[in-house]
């Protein structure tokens, strides 16, 4: 089965240079040559793992298959059907790997950027599929969904993913803002703000934000990254820098259980209050 993503590809990079072309008349700070080639590189490594990890997952989606709730046909209203679920399935793991730090390791990668743009798309983890991130989907294939399809929308859905990393869109009309992921929806997603932390974050519809109160809309000017940023365009680096962080966390002469804590709770957490997670920041905001 071949990955959709593939054959992206060549549309990628043709809006690559559109943007590229626009934002050097509007504003070139939003791009530099070292940035958007460690973000493609850490599409070009995630697509590599992604040839082993794929058949892994596909593996463990078939075995769940075999156990299935439903034998169905796909018609379209099936395909719908899938979508929604698939769309409700990404706002979780998205969601959670904002709040449970091994898996912030892998997902702040796509954050790593201090720059905005179709490149940062392209930025994506090397460790989620190792770290068992597509469990979020398992009840897919359990409910009766193949594993070709369920593979086949979560692909879909980060090709959607894609245009909306850009800062040449400003604002989409209003019905389109309320239902779907935009530009400018993300741009809050990917700031350090914080009234922006851990906000929107949806797959292909918003709408789960709005229903499980964490949506933000775009008021201040975003400004992008990590809370504290990384400052290497190694891809190697980034691709390891937070687990790097978690080992070292680890090493503390502290009780076991309380080690454990810095793998399971949520990224700025520690055992002696030296560091603050986003709800903390956001608390000492509404205070002060
Ligand atoms: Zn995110
Ligand atoms: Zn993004």
């Amino acid at each position: 089965m071949l990955d959709p993503t593939v054959f992206a590809i060549p549309l990628f990079a043709i809006l690559i240079f559109v943007e590229l072309f626009l934002t050097f008349r509007l504003k070139s700070e939003n791009y530099t040559k070292l940035d958007a080639f460690s973000s493609i590189s850490m599409g070009l490594g995630s697509m590599l793992v992604g040839i082993v990890t794929k058949v892994v997952v596909f593996a463990v989606y078939s075995f769940v298959y075999q156990y299935r709730l439903f034998s169905f046909e796909m018609s379209l209203p099936i395909i719908v059907l899938l979508f929604f679920l698939d769309d409700f399935c990404y706002y979780w793991f998205h969601r959670l790997s904002h709040s449970i730090r091994f898996l912030w390791a892998s997902h702040s990668i796509h954050h790593s950027s201090e720059k905005y743009n179709l490149s940062t798309a392209l930025r994506q983890t090397w460790t989620g599929d190792l770290t068992g991130t597509f469990l979020f989907w398992i009840i897919l294939p359990f409910i009766g969904f193949s594993p070709e399809w369920v593979m086949t929308m979560k692909a879909l859905s980060l090709i959607y993913q894609f245009w909306i990393h850009t800062e040449v869109i400003t604002k989409l009309p209003p019905w389109f803002e309320f239902v779907f992921n935009t530009p400018s929806h993300h741009r809050v997603h990917h700031a350090v703000q914080t009234q922006y932390l851990d906000r929107n974050h949806a797959g292909v519809l918003i709408i789960w934000d709005k229903l499980f109160g964490t949506f933000v809309q775009e008021d201040e000017k975003p400004v992008y990254g990590l809370v504290t940023n990384i400052k290497t365009h190694n891809p190697i680096k980034i691709a390891f820098v937070e687990w790097k962080l978690i080992f070292k966390d680890f090493k503390l002469k502290i009780p076991f259980t309380t080690k454990l804590k810095y793998f399971f709770m949520p990224p700025g957490w520690s055992h002696d209050n030296s560091r603050m997670t986003s709800a903390q920041m956001r608390e000492r905001n509404i205070e002060g």
